[in-house]
């Protein structure tokens, strides 16, 4: 019998993440009401779907706001934001409030599988990723989790033998999981994104920093970006737990970095061995992008947090490949090459994949959720062969390269319908020289165009193969 078992429970929000916490929730006994300021179509399919399949749960439609009668537990989804009139009352009320993550914790039983955590502003999912590919080499039976695939709670609950997992966590979800306790964690890097939600950057960062409270192994932070280690530094953590940086130079001690080509660890290594221990070689990580290699570095500390042998890491990291729209190579077309970066949904993240190329024709534009351009454009300038902007907000992107780089040809098309993406592809083809990349990195989100970041990945992938017809 678990702690839900006869509590009124009240889940915020009839979308995936709800209505897989409520399922769960009925399913170990709760009674649960789902509300949802919502009452259109969609709602009352899924309403009547799950009050069908489901006796424990009642949904209540056109109402976000109101405390339901009688609610002893507030679960959240990831849209709702925290000053939501829902959890103020809530609040008054002294009903506590979480998120998925901290229901699935609390679910965990006395020989549940340790979590080897990940979050940061960009690479989380791929670092997850990695993370778990390494720990399969090593033998293990472990799941990339949390902000991407099966939902978390569903994974704790399925009752398979993990012998560990390798959790994604965004902010929001750290927001609302105050006793998540992971083995270790590793926050890859900290840029201003979602600050509409958070409310400020320190905000943010302490959402973030979450993911450090009471880890017990090693707490791994980017070297290179000090915020990250400022976090370590205000955790509480288990005594004996150690900070451990990750480093694309020559690594310190308690460091992994990299040494002519070679990935390097001088962290976990036994003692009387003064030299660092060699795991894998940089052309093993693909792609072999800086920012790929911070990546697959903090993959490798948390790995070896967890004991993990240098040679599971090499295996490890030749064996994971990209998910699609990151960097993906699409095809070369004329001696140009196509890169789809398609999840580059804010500025930091263009900045990695704009930093791996030499010569580019950019496609950029998109929403941009309140970013600014004006750094983006200055260290990328230089590698500019041109740029081709198209989306709601690309005047904005406009506005910079004529500040930072005038003398970079810009194309602005002035359309977004389905066919925009084909004719930036285009233009882009036109601006191109051989050995150039045409890269879309749009440092901006889709939802003016697309449905999401893979439609549009998908739509620029369809229209370099029309360059070939
Ligand atoms: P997340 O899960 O944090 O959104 P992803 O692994 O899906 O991260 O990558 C998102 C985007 O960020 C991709 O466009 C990728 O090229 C870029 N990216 C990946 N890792 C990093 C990093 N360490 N620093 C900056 N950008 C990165």
């Amino acid at each position: 019998v678990s702690e839900f078992s006869g509590q009124r429970i009240t889940v915020a929000g009839l979308g995936v993440s709800g209505i897989s916490a409520a399922r769960a929730l009925a399913g170990l006994g709760a009674r649960v009401t789902v509300v949802d300021g919502g009452d259109g179509e969609r709602q009352r399919g899924a309403a009547a779907e799950l009050e069908r399949a489901h006796t424990g749960i009642t949904v209540r439609l056109g109402d976000g706001a109101t405390l339901p009668e009688g609610t002893d537990l507030v679960v959240t989804s990831p849209g709702w934001r925290p000053d939501s009139a829902l959890f103020a009352a809530a609040g008054s009320a002294g009903v506590e409030v979480v998120g998925d993550v901290e229901i699935a914790w609390r679910l965990r039983g006395p020989d549940a599988p340790p979590w080897l955590a990940v979050t940061g502003t960009n690479g989380k999912t791929t670092t997850v990723q990695m993370l778990a590919a390494i720990l399969t080499a090593a033998g293990l039976r472990t799941a990339a989790v949390g902000n991407i695939g099966t939902p978390i709670i569903d994974v704790v609950l399925s009752g398979e033998p993990y012998d560990v997992l390798a959790v994604e966590l965004s902010s929001y979800q750290l927001h609302w999981a105050p006793s998540v306790r992971p083995h270790s964690a590793a926050v890859l890097n900290l840029a201003p994104d979602h600050l509409d939600w958070h409310g400020s950057m320190a905000g943010y960062a302490a959402d973030k920093g979450r993911i450090y409270e009471g880890n017990t192994v090693a707490c791994v932070y980017n070297a290179a970006d000090p915020a990250t280690e400022d976090l370590v530094r205000e955790a509480d953590v288990v005594e004996g737990c150690r900070a451990i940086g990750f480093t694309l130079g020559t690594p310190g001690p308690s460091q992994l970095g990299v040494v002519d080509g070679v990935l390097v660890d001088r962290a976990f290594i036994p003692q009387r061995h003064r030299q660092a221990q060699e795991l894998a070689e940089v052309t093993d990580v693909t792609p072999a992008a800086p920012h790929n290699i911070a990546n697959a570095l903090a993959a490798a500390a948390l790995a070896r947090a967890y004991g993990v042998e240098p040679r599971a890491v090499r295996d490890g990291l030749r064996a994971f490949t990209p998910d699609a729209h990151r960097i993906a190579h699409v095809a070369d077309v004329a001696g140009v090459s196509y890169v789809n970066d398609s999840k580059a949904t804010n500025t930091h993240a263009a900045q990695a994949s704009l930093a791996a190329y030499e010569s580019i024709v950019w496609i950029a534009g998109g929403l941009a959720k309140g970013a600014t351009f004006d750094d983006l454009v200055k260290t990328a300038a230089g590698r500019l062969r041109g740029a081709v902007l198209i989306g709601a907000d690309r005047q904005l992107i406009a506005d910079a390269l004529a500040r930072h780089a005038p003398d970079v040809p810009v194309v602005g098309l002035d359309r977004t319908d389905t066919e925009a993406m084909a004719a930036a592809v285009r233009e882009a083809t036109a601006l191109a020289r051989p050995g150039d990349t045409v890269l879309m990195a749009p440092a901006c989100a889709s939802m003016d165009m697309f449905t999401n970041y893979n439609e549009r990945g998908e739509a620029f992938a369809a229209a370099v193969a029309d360059l070939t017809d």
